[in-house]
């Protein structure tokens, strides 16, 4: 299929992103080039392929987004996967040109669009699963808010949850995540997956006396199973409050998990005291980890620190399979990221869960395994 995609489109990188996903960035200066692409790769499917002497059609689904050079990479990838998810139900390629519709967020008016959002039913949740390395198991998943904005499409948290925090909308929003995962969570109970669901707190939350009661209430009444993830900056704003509902949480079963661990403040005195299960070492120190020499060294002491301190490390923003065997090597006990899977949508995520091969990516691990571990011990 890709020698297919690469005849069509000559000049495109073609990737791998997910078990019947690929994906196929290319430039061009032409505005009609994503069309003309859609054909070509449209036709390039029409001839069956030969397999073993077998003539098999492979139906293609295209979903795809356009956009001028400021628009960042991640965020394009998702207006395609919203494209093909809709392609899906339409039968045919769904092409969206998002050039310019962020370009000048108007920040006073998405603010003042948010309010109406959470009443709205705007907000909606992906789920990006978590893979236990040594158990080779999915254990839990990450709850992440998007807005499904009625006039600029899809939106991003990174855009919204700032000025939820600023306009105290960030109350409603939380306390609706945690019932839309509560909900969420008996749903994948109903399919015989039982996983906790961790939910973003913002620090602003931490100090709030009424957030914490609300939220806990709402835990309680449900029996759900949740984790909570937060940063440490955020207990650093007001550390004694923060730290005495952190404990209040973890009394009534909900697991802390300290979140991007490494990108903003740290306290020693402070991680000790947390009552966290987990730590996850934060993206930008993964991502770089098979091409820098000092971020190895800062990740295997981030891990060393943890375990000393009794807590399980994640490393979040995984993307290669290079990265993962370091990691296991390393002791590092659970991974997330792109290599696993993006966040995805809760139907999605029940049909990732029930496909055995979710796994063989994190099983697929002793090649490259033992090849770095070589390297790194030598090292
Ligand atoms: P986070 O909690 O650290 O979430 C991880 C972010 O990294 C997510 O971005 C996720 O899509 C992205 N990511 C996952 N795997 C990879 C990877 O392999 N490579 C790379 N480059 N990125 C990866 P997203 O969904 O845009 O969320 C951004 C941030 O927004 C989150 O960071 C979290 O701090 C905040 N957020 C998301 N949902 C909520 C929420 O419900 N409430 C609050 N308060 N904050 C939220
Ligand atoms: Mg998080
Ligand atoms: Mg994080």
């Amino acid at each position: 299929m890709a020698a297919r995609i690469g005849e069509a489109l000559p000049d495109a990188r073609i990737m791998i992103a997910g078990r019947d996903v690929a994906e196929v960035a290319f430039e061009s200066d032409a505005r009609l080039a994503l069309d003309v692409a859609i054909a070509a790769l449209e036709t390039a499917f029409e001839k069956p392929f030969d397999i073993d002497g077998e003539s098999h059609v492979i139906h293609v689904q295209l979903g795809a987004a356009a956009a001028d050079s400021h628009r960042d990479e991640v965020h394009l990838i998702e207006e395609a996967e919203h494209a093909l998810l809709e392609s899906r139900t339409e039968r045919v390629a769904i092409a969206r040109d998002v050039t310019g519709n962020t370009a000048a967020i108007d920040r006073a008016e998405l603010a003042r669009d948010l309010t109406g959002a959470i009443v709205n039913e705007e907000l909606f949740l992906q789920y990006q699963p978590k893979v236990h390395l040594r158990r080779q198991q999915i254990t839990s998943v990450e709850a992440l808010v998007r807005w499904n904005h009625p006039t600029r499409g899809l939106v991003l948290p990174g855009d919204f949850i700032p000025l939820a925090e600023e306009s105290r909308d960030i109350i409603a929003l939380t306390l609706w995540t945690i019932r839309r995962s509560i909900r969420d969570q008996k749903t994948l109970a109903e399919h015989g997956h039982h996983l906790r669901i961790f939910i973003n707190i913002a620090g602003v939350l931490l100090a709030d006396k009424r957030f914490v009661r609300q939220a806990c209430a709402l835990v309680e009444a449900s029996g759900a199973e949740l984790g909570f993830e937060i940063t440490e900056t955020s207990v650093i704003r007001d550390p004694e409050s923060a730290i005495a509902n952190l404990k209040v949480f973890a009394e009534i079963g909900i697991t802390i998990a300290i979140d991007d661990y490494g990108a903003g403040l740290s306290s020693l005195a402070y991680l000790k005291q947390l009552p966290a299960r987990e730590l996850k070492i934060d993206k930008l120190f993964v991502t770089q980890l098979t091409s820098s020499n000092r971020d190895p060294l800062i990740v295997r002491s981030t891990i060393d620190l943890a375990h000393a301190l009794e807590m399980e490390v994640v490393a979040e923003g995984v993307e290669t399979q290079a990265a993962m065997a370091l990691l296991s090597v390393m002791g590092c006990d659970m991974i997330q990221g792109f290599l696993i899977s993006r966040p995805i949508n809760l139907d999605a995520l029940i049909h990732f869960l029930e496909d055995g091969k979710s796994l063989a990516i994190a099983a697929d691990l002793r090649a490259p395994f033992n090849r770095l571990a070589a390297v790194w011990k030598r090292g």
